[in-house]
């Protein structure tokens, strides 16, 4: 069965009104090896870049994740090209990690601008059809699965990620272990289902997406019921990362960074910690994912989940909920189906 998440609709807060161009980021970093950084922005954003790598190879240029359909990140782009000495129609082809707008909405806007190739993993290609399709439905469905598990959030449709990102069909469907070029695809789903990490043969370096971030936990969480266990797939994704052996890591936000083995000890840690807590909150007798997301500590701050934004509040809620039927799956914890909201209890 096709595993979906439903992520990133609400992910960003409301941009910043009078936000403009920010002249504290370096648009372009020379990493060797044939590798650029070019840091677009996500204005109004705290992430405030977002990553795209261009890799020089045999055939032209690759252009590894861009930034959300927006004409500061689509000129911001036309300068760090410039910079790098690069015509767009040197870009050969374009690679997506996985479908989130902040990765993915631009590719529409650099298609019709000639680019040829756009490759991605057939996973988030019917990810981004079931956002896309019809954002209101899928937002209202999102919200409607968090309240059954517990928080009702009353907030307006929010069509930001809608206007950001465009459904932009791929010339290549990829698959774990296909190359392209001088990049080999890296199947990790959990943060979406059709993740990619792309591995340079040439360097060593992996490109991590959203996949590996640092210092950043990246979101694994359960929009909706449909059978899914992305905690489990994305646990299964580090392992699968940290065996490769990368030289390096090229993440999508913050910087690149050396240790990529360290960093996938972290997480894992990190995700175990985790699902102490979600159990822990349990053996208080049976709750709901609400109720076990308010007695939990959230980010690195430790805050209180009243203390969170609405729309982060349920991203904490949808994260519970990845741990909690991670554990149902490994028969530690049961759900009662008819219990309003669900309520799960330690076996
Ligand atoms: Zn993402
Ligand atoms: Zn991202």
């Amino acid at each position: 069965m096709l595993r979906l998440t439903f992520q990133h609709r609400k992910v960003f807060p409301p941009l910043a009104e009078s936000a403009g161009v920010d002249h504290t980021i370096e648009l372009t970093t020379r990493l060797g090896d044939g590798i650029f950084q070019i840091r677009l922005p996500l204005t109004g954003n705290p992430l405030r870049y977002i990553n795209a790598y261009l890799i020089e190879d045999e055939d032209g240029y690759t252009l590894v994740d861009r930034g959300w359909k927006a004409d500061d990140v689509f000129a911001a782009l036309h300068e760090a090209l410039i910079r790098c000495g690069i015509a767009l129609h040197d870009v050969r082809r374009l690679l997506i990690t996985h479908a989130h707008f902040d990765h993915y909405g631009l590719a529409g806007t650099l298609r019709r601008a000639g680019l040829r190739e756009l490759g991605l993993h057939r996973f988030d290609w019917a990810f981004a059809r079931l956002l896309l399709s019809n954002p209101l439905a899928a937002d209202r469905a999102a919200d409607d699965w968090i309240a059954r598990n517990g928080l009702r959030v009353e907030e307006p449709f929010d069509d930001t990620h809608q206007r950001l990102n465009e459904l932009t069909e791929p010339t290549r469907l990829l698959e774990d272990g296909d190359r392209v070029g001088r990049l080999r695809a890296v199947w990790t789903p959990g943060h979406t289902p059709g993740h990619l990490c792309f591995v340079d043969v040439r360097s060593g370096k992996m490109l991590t997406g959203d996949h590996i971030l640092d210092p950043i936990t990246p979101h694994v969480g359960i929009w909706g019921e449909r059978g899914e266990n992305p905690l489990a797939a994305y646990v299964a994704s580090l392992h699968k990362v940290a065996a490769i052996g990368a030289t390096g890591a090229l993440p999508a936000h913050g910087e690149p960074f050396a240790d990529l083995e360290r960093r996938c000890t972290e997480l894992l840690a990190h995700e175990t910690e985790r699902e102490a807590q979600v159990l822990g909150a349990l053996t208080r007798g049976p709750s709901d994912a609400a109720s076990i997301a308010r007695a939990i500590p959230w980010t690195r701050r430790q805050r209180t989940l009243a203390e969170l934004a609405p729309a982060h509040q349920q991203f904490a809620v949808a994260e519970t909920l990845a741990h909690l039927e991670a554990a149902r799956e490994r028969g530690l914890v049961t759900r009662d189906a008819h219990a309003r909201p669900y309520a799960y209890a330690l076996v």
